[in-house]
């Protein structure tokens, strides 16, 4: 390893999953935009694709990013690991990046520059003794600030609720300075104390108190309350907090693609604003019932919609996701509506004018690539932080409408469907329209020169400069 260069070398590892790997590797562009740093992405994938293999772009991501890739940037895929795909998601993943620690240390031994800080996402926080080795700063590269929020109160909470589980408290759960959470809103991980989730996610957040910092993928004039709680209250540890966000994708260069999609095509032809786009991530599948009711609702509210449609999981049929579409739904909308099965460019998509909503399970990525592009939502949770970020999308930032049910539980009907689809497109849709548009610029004022991120950004760079000279001292 070379010691003799004088920049500060940051490495990234991003665990399996394209919700990590888009923000890991676009937290990787904006560190490698700074020429005075190093930038190396260790890219970690499993073995064993999931039910979705086909449908995600995890490969296309990487092919992409490494095109673009800048001249102080490297991206490296470590070799795939095995598991087992049946443990629960937090289990699977804590264990799998047990598993390739060793592999880790060793690629950080071999790297050419001197190895300066560690950034890993929530799932990679076993890797973070790493960093001790090398005498890196190490940090943890998290997604809202509500929800990190909660993951770090998360030791408080469990030693306070002894003998009861969160789940069925009657009152929202109260966190100093931050906004409560309501019982239902928490992650299904955090319901059961039994449960192998439910001791990794206490892991993380005790391991995350010990690192050098959290870097929340938000800005400062988004989540004022919660990031003041977080570097103010007790209980949350009193770990540095870094706002590094809004970190989303750049429109038109998602894989390749450009402009040349058939579905950027197809829109390039509809009015302005008139689209809904309808997707659940890169993983979320709705049952077999859901997806005949969002198609009977989406029908009868005669607005023009991109729906990205995946199979549901765990049928033991062989029908595929347009299977359960009604009889004779693709050719009643196919002057109004694309259904669309494979992976789709979704930040070209969101950035095109033709588009007026976005119906999304609140993935944290989806959130902030809805709100960069001033599009109102429908958020429609189903797993992990999901719920809460939609709260938080509806209720605090007032850019979305909810079902009023919850989608992960029960049968959202097609009455409220088109009602909601309605509102979004027509009705208050430009109240919300308005109010989005006005965090777009928020979020972009955050990023330029002399903004809270930029500046953030620029501190972080400052403190990776000391450590790197501390190093060679
Ligand atoms: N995505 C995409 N095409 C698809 C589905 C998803 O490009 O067909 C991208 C989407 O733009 C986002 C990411 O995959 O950047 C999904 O991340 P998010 O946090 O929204 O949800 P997750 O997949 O982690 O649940």
């Amino acid at each position: 390893m070379e010691s003799s260069n004088s920049k500060p070398h940051v490495v990234l590892v991003a665990s399996p999953g394209v919700g990590h790997l888009v923000r890991v590797l676009e937290l990787s562009n904006r560190l490698a935009a700074n020429q005075n740093l190093h930038v190396t992405t260790f890219v970690v994938v499993e073995s064993h694709s999931t039910a979705t293999a086909g449908t995600t772009g995890e490969s296309q991501l990487v092919q992409s990013a490494k095109a673009r890739r800048l001249k102080n940037q490297d991206i490296i895929e470590l070799p795939p690991v095995t598991h087992d795909t049946n443990a629960p998601i937090f289990t699977r993943l804590s264990a799998l990046m047990h598993e390739i620690l060793p592999t880790v240390r060793s690629s950080i031994s071999a790297l050419k520059h001197n190895p300066t800080a560690l950034v890993v996402d929530i799932f990679g926080t076993p890797l973070l003794e790493v960093a001790d080795q090398f005498h890196m700063l190490k940090y943890v590269f998290v997604s809202s600030a509500w929800s990190n929020a909660l993951l770090l109160y998360f030791p408080v909470l469990d030693k306070e609720a002894q003998g009861v589980e969160l789940g069925e408290l009657k009152e929202p759960i109260k966190m100093p300075g931050c906004k409560p959470v309501r019982p239902a809103d928490l992650l299904d991980s955090m319901m059961d104390r039994t449960k192998s989730d439910y001791k990794m996610l206490l892991q993380i957040g005790l391991t995350m108190r010990n690192s050098d910092g959290i870097l929340v993928n938000s800005w400062e004039e988004l989540d004022a309350t919660t990031l003041k709680a977080l570097r103010e209250e007790d209980g949350y540890g009193k770990v540095p907090v870094y706002t590094v966000g809004p970190v989303t994708r750049p429109f038109d260069n998602d894989h390749g693609h450009g402009h040349d999609h058939p579905l950027l095509h197809w829109l390039d032809e509809q009015p302005a604003e008139s689209v809904l786009y309808i997707s659940f991530g890169s993983l979320g599948v709705l049952s077999p019932q859901q997806i005949t009711e969002l198609a009977f609702g989406l029908e009868q509210s005669q607005q023009r919609f991109i729906w990205v449609l995946r199979t549901p999981r765990n049928c033991t049929s062989t029908m595929e996701g347009l299977d359960y579409l009604p009889d004779g739904f693709l050719e009643r909308t196919q002057k109004v509506g694309q259904v669309f099965i494979k992976w789709a460019p979704q930040s070209d998509i969101l950035a095109h004018g033709s588009i007026g909503g976005f119906l999304t399970h609140c993935g944290w990525n989806s959130s902030l690539e809805s709100i960069l592009n001033g599009v109102p939502m429908i958020a429609w949770p189903l797993f992990a932080e999901q719920k809460m970020n939609a709260t938080q999308l509806a209720e605090d930032y007032g850019v979305a409408v909810r079902p009023k049910v919850a989608p992960s539980k029960e049968i959202v009907g097609k009455e409220e469907i088109e009602m909601m689809a309605r509102n979004v497109m027509e009705g208050n849709g430009k109240a919300m329209r308005a109010r989005v548009k006005e965090l777009k610029k928020s979020g972009e004022k955050a990023l330029a020169e002399g903004g809270s991120t930029f500046n953030t950004l620029s501190q972080l760079a400052n403190q990776f400069q000391l450590n790197c000279q501390r190093q060679k001292s």
